[in-house]
């Protein structure tokens, strides 16, 4: 998930906020304004009763932000490269760079979380016991006492996405051997559970809780749908296994001089060819990538007198090697956000793969009703598109 806003950095992990977190604020302080804070004490101004919801919302933030800190921390510890943590309208995600790549990981990496949350839970309640009874302060505490306590449990329930999801997939991966069958498990527990929360939150609707129903049910339906694109992807992946690169790239990608002019790029190579990206090649080195992208920059009567070279991406360009597994270039296209990629072998440009061949790759693969093939390398894991964790 990206942010939008960055807010800095911890320990060298950049933390960042998404756009739908400022409604989560909004909401939790109004409803703690109105409701909570008033019941519990009675008898102060509207203003102090905002001022401790405003506090008590971005303190349950600061929570969220510390259970995914646990997650990183450990990560980290264990060799994974972490990129960043973002807080959304559901809590916090950590952007990891791999899948763990043993089940023992795994589970470390999943069960920090909800232990962190848990041990916050008792700490608020320890100062929470300390605060003279019946204070503001010590209904703010008892509040994040309880809203940890919720995280802590919450997050522990065995489905994906959620943390218990993730212990529930290292244990059948260790029970097993077999990563994929613990991750169709633990993606069906949560699609389950997400079934569940959303049957019960229009329950509650129905029965009058109009808010904390249609609440209910929006997380229901967003852990269901973020359990089905876990198994989606890592039924993509399993079409890719076995799968080499030079078998669905281009074999023989037209190959431009960088003295080409951006007006025959687009008028002969994109729009009679049907190509939206060229490798430039000087005296067969790759020196960069044109793309139709890159033209568009231009303004259209620069395109006669500007030379390809003015405009492309230069080498050292990411490139691949024919003998990879299509998921690994994938992979690297889905991380640096590139639509195509040079293929070379021994310095020489043998193909070009685009986004356009692996879907026809992928929407053939379903056409014929093609079974995946073969096991999937280490490196194949390990290169998996960047994940995230709750
Ligand atoms: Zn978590």
């Amino acid at each position: 998930m990206q942010s939008s806003i960055r807010l800095g950095r911890i320990a060298g992990i950049d933390i960042g906020l998404h756009y739908t977190w400022i409604f989560a604020v909004v909401l939790i302080a109004w409803s703690l304004a109105v409701g909570y804070f008033p019941d519990v004490v009675p008898g102060l101004g509207v203003g102090t009763y905002w001022a401790l919801g405003i506090i008590a919302a971005l303190m349950l933030f600061v929570s969220v932000l510390l259970h995914e800190l646990g997650h990183s921390l450990v990560a980290r510890s264990l060799g994974f490269k972490v990129d960043s943590i973002t807080l959304f309208i559901f809590g916090g995600v950590s952007n990891l760079g791999s899948e763990a790549p043993s089940a023992r990981d795994e589970f470390l990496v999943a069960i920090v979380g909800p232990v962190c949350s848990l041990a916050l839970a008792g700490l608020f309640w320890l100062v929470c016991h300390a605060l003279p009874s019946a204070s503001a302060s010590a209904a703010l505490f008892a509040y994040l006492a309880f809203v940890n306590l919720l995280l802590g449990v919450f997050n522990l329930v065995p489905g994906l996405p959620l943390d218990g999801g993730r212990v529930l997939r290292s244990l059948v991966w260790g029970a097993t051997g077999d990563p994929r069958r613990a991750t169709v498990v633990a993606a069906y527990a949560g699609q389950a559970f997400g079934w569940l929360l959303i049957i019960s939150g229009f329950a509650r609707l129905l029965s009058g809780d109009f808010f904390g129903g249609l609440w209910t049910a929006f997380i229901g339906w967003f852990m269901n749908s973020a359990a089905e694109s876990t198994r989606h992807d890592l039924v993509q992946r399993e079409a890719f296994q076995g799968v080499k690169l030079a078998t669905i790239m281009d074999p023989s990608p037209i190959l431009a001089a960088s003295d080409l002019s951006v007006h025959n790029f687009i008028f002969d190579d994109v729009l009679q060819r049907g190509y939206r990206a060229l490798p430039i090649v000087d005296n067969g080195q790759l020196v960069g990538i044109v793309t139709v992208a890159d033209a568009k920059k231009l303004p259209r009567d620069a395109w006669p007198t500007t030379t390809v070279a003015t405009i492309m991406t230069p080498a050292p360009l990411r490139t691949v090697s024919p003998d990879v597994d299509v998921s690994v270039a994938v992979a690297l296209m889905a991380e640096s956000g590139l639509h195509q990629l040079p293929v070379i072998r021994n310095g020489n440009v043998v193909g070009l793969l685009s986004r356009g061949d692996i879907m026809r790759f992928l929407q053939l693969r379903q056409e014929l009703h093609l079974p995946s093939r073969g096991t999937p390398p280490a490196a194949t894991a390990k290169a998996a598109a960047t994940i995230v964790r709750f």
